[in-house]
């Protein structure tokens, strides 16, 4: 068995041992083992990475629509709460587990030690 690209599994939220399992039990919460071979999971913790990078991210790409919006439409508030608010929060819902994923992975194929909870 090939060991699969840690950081594609961990976007696609698939165990970064195997590929196959499921790296989380419910939206974010990680699963305790792999499903399909047994890999402890749940000594890694990504802590406050993935939401800094769904900060920023979300946040550069929120915050420069909504500028854009405004300098050339100049649309009334109502506007920008109507369509920005639930583009925001789509797209933070939307990065925080494949990116948590990812900072999981990259922490189980670098070995993190600080990052485990042991
Ligand atoms: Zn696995």
């Amino acid at each position: 068995m090939s060991s699969p690209n840690p950081l594609l599994a961990g976007l696609r939220g698939r165990c970064p041992n195997c590929g196959e399992g499921r790296l989380f039990e419910g939206f974010l919460k990680v699963a305790p083992r792999c499903g399909s071979c047994g890999y402890d999971l749940a000594k890694a913790d990504s802590g406050d990475g993935p939401a800094v990078f769904v900060i920023l991210i979300a946040g550069f790409f929120c915050a420069f629509l909504m500028l854009f919006t405004e300098l050339k439409f100049s649309p009334p508030v109502w506007v920008h709460i109507v369509i920005f608010l639930p583009l925001t929060l789509g797209v933070c819902l939307g990065l925080l587990r494949p990116l948590k994923g990812a900072m999981l992975a990259a922490q189980f194929s670098n070995n993190a030690s600080e990052a485990r909870h042991d």
